[in-house]
């Protein structure tokens, strides 16, 4: 029995240290994949849902690793943050989506094109980022009236003087807010008043129960109403079906993201699937 046990517990150990050296690995190859141009956003679309017109994109980062292959935000983002690559990585998605969407505005028609891009409380806390981010709007010229930064009401939990100060200058480069996940944090509503938030996204743990449980049917009305009232605008994220689609429109919701509309994708296919059709 003694024997047993400790080969159990020498199995658990070098367990723990294989994925002890996986995350070094990992966190010491994040550290070269922006260089190496391994990191990238992927786009979904945002239609509108009143006349399913397109509206814009949301930029979602994605890490082809040469050897894993392609890297979802859920395997390497935690690291990023623990390791203080986030900012970069950020950075990174929001320069080449901003270049792409930059270039779609030029088209006939398509100069409001927006993007929306996630930023991270460590992002929007350091105050190198609202540098970066005005060099990438001058250096790509895209229309920052069509950008909102995607950042959660967590954001403001600890209303530190720098991201005070990021929030601020975002505005006075005319730049937007979009609150991601809404409904689903802890945070007073002030910041709704405070900052200049243009978009809740209604998180998608309430659409999926659109129609089946009430209470999502409660808080998805409240959020809208709530939106109408500060005149902000709605996109209800995760929309997987046509009802989802069709409750969200009939409660007045203004846009609608989710696979059913289009999964996110690599920008070369989101301009075959979506752009090219728009080419005059
Ligand atoms: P999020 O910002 O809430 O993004 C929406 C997530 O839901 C995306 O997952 C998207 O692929 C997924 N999704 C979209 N439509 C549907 C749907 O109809 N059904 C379902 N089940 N899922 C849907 P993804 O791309 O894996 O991203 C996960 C999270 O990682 C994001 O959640 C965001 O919090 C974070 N993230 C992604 N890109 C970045 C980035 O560039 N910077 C930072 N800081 N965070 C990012
Ligand atoms: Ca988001
Ligand atoms: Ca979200
Ligand atoms: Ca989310």
């Amino acid at each position: 029995a003694k024997a047993l046990g400790r080969g159990r517990h020498s199995t658990f150990h070098s367990t723990m240290r294989l994925q002890a050296q996986q995350r070094i690995s990992l966190e010491e190859a994040l550290g070269n994949a922006v260089q190496n141009g391994e990191i990238k956003p992927f786009l979904q679309p945002i239609f509108r849902l009143d006349d399913k017109t397109l509206t814009g994109f949301e930029a979602l980062v994605r890490w082809q690793h040469p050897q894993l292959g392609l890297l979802m935000p859920a395997a390497f983002l935690e690291q990023a943050e623990d390791s203080g690559l986030i900012q970069e990585i950020d950075m990174c998605v929001f320069a080449s989506a901003c270049a792409v969407i930059a270039s779609w505005q030029q088209i006939h028609g398509l100069g409001n094109l927006r993007l929306s891009s996630n930023l991270s409380a460590r992002s929007l806390a350091d105050p190198r980022v609202k540098v970066h981010i005005k060099e990438i709007l001058e250096s790509t010229a895209i229309n920052p009236a069509s950008v909102y930064l995607e950042i959660t009401e967590t954001t403001f939990v600890d209303d530190i003087e720098s991201t005070t100060a990021t929030i601020n200058a975002l505005r006075d480069l005319g730049l937007r807010l979009a609150i991601d996940d809404f409904g689903t944090g802890y945070s007073s509503l002030l910041y709704l008043k405070r900052f200049p938030v243009g978009v809740l996204k209604i998180d998608r743990s309430f659409v999926s129960g659109l129609g089946k449980n009430p209470e999502d049917e409660v808080i998805a009305t409240t959020i809208l109403t709530l939106a109408k009232a500060l005149e902000l605008e709605v996109v209800a994220e995760g929309v997987e079906n046509e009802a989802q689609m069709k409750r969200m429109r009939e409660l007045g919701c203004d846009y609608g993201q989710g696979y059913w509309f289009g999964h996110p994708i690599t920008i070369e296919a989101t301009d075959v699937a979506f752009i090219e059709p728009l080419r005059q």
